[in-house]
């Protein structure tokens, strides 16, 4: 499918996904922040399953649930977060923009 501008007609478009962008930063830092919860209890479940190898394993064993719970959290909520940008850049936003008249615009998908 080639974009034209409802404006000046040209096929020199640039897709902005504002949406997306600010979307994935703000569900990367929620879910980073939601799994600093969890990450507590990654550390205990963690803990527990180490203490099998002995004391060094608890240790080891927490700090791996910590930063496993940490890093799923962010990873789910970026991407939570991307599919909600897209949305919005699909449906609410202008997600398009006219290189040679400037006129932003959305286009609906099929
Ligand atoms: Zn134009």
């Amino acid at each position: 499918m080639i974009l034209h501008c409802p404006s000046c007609k040209s096929v020199r478009i640039a897709a902005s996904h504002t949406g997306r962008k600010v979307c994935t930063s703000v569900g990367t830092v929620a879910g980073a922040a939601s799994a600093f919860t969890a990450a507590s209890s990654g550390a205990r479940i963690g803990a527990i399953a180490g203490s099998f190898a002995g004391p060094g394993g608890a240790v080891a064993g927490s700090i791996a649930g910590a930063i496993v719970s940490g890093v799923v959290g962010a990873i789910a909520g970026g991407t939570a977060g991307a599919a909600l940008g897209d949305f919005l850049d699909e449906n609410v936003l202008d997600n398009f923009q006219c290189l040679e008249c400037g006129h932003a615009f959305s286009v609906e998908t099929d």
